[in-house]
């Protein structure tokens, strides 16, 4: 089989919950994101300035924060086996997030995967409010007017077969350029609107029997 670069998407994909969102109801304005949500999904605010909003009214201490998250955000099943198998088989996987380095550290260090790639904003929190870490995404996205993870998957892609995995808005545009993508959520549903093939997962046990079965991505 082709080596692949297995990029996966991380709040709401290698954990049940989204972590942002976990915080923000722990922390912040309660129910804040229900209300800001519409919004972005009409386009009225960017991503970045929804989180922005969001996290404004954070206020915690990094231990408080990692507590939390622990204990509330719910890891998928089959992750450490998927990366096992990964690994065994000489495929990358780089996990691509509009999170926060220091709450995905947190999470996968539990799991004992402090060595996996880890692209994404990161996050100050303090008990005066929480300050968000923009990454480098380059220039506003052409295909959807954003600063989105196509940037990021570029400039890690070596060539090899592209497998995205992952669950929401951000995932997306980035999901088009994909040579095999596995989506639940809002990226199901978005990607079935859009007319794009995808296969739904429930868990990465489910996502690794179908890569093991797989001889080439090409279509
Ligand atoms: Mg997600
Ligand atoms: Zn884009």
């Amino acid at each position: 089989m082709e080596t692949l670069l297995i990029a996966c998407d991380f709040d709401g994909t290698i954990t049940e919950r989204d972590t942002l969102h976990v915080i923000v109801e722990e922390f912040g304005t309660r129910g804040l994101w229900g209300a800001i949500e519409p919004r972005l999904r009409a386009g009225e605010v960017t991503l970045e300035q929804a989180m922005q909003e969001e996290f404004a009214s954070v206020r915690a201490t990094p231990e408080q924060v990692r507590e939390v998250v622990l204990a509330g955000a719910g890891l998928r099943p089959g992750f450490t086996r998927l990366v096992e198998w990964a690994e065994g088989a000489g495929h990358r996987l780089i996990i691509f997030s509009s999170g926060f380095r220091s709450v995905i550290r947190d999470v996968l260090a539990t799991m004992g995967h402090d060595d996996i790639e880890v692209v994404s904003h990161d996050a100050r929190f303090s008990p005066e409010g929480a300050q968000i870490l923009w990454s480098d995404r380059g220039e506003t996205c052409v295909e959807c007017g954003r600063r989105c993870k196509r940037h990021d998957l570029r400039g890690r892609h070596r060539g090899e077969g592209v497998v995205y995995i992952g669950d929401g808005l951000s995932d997306l545009c980035v999901a088009h350029t994909a040579d095999l993508v596995f989506a639940r959520a809002h990226l199901a549903r978005d990607l079935r609107a859009a007319g794009v093939p995808f296969v739904p997962f429930e868990d990465f046990d489910e996502v690794r029997e179908r890569l093991e079965a797989i001889r080439t991505l090409a279509a």
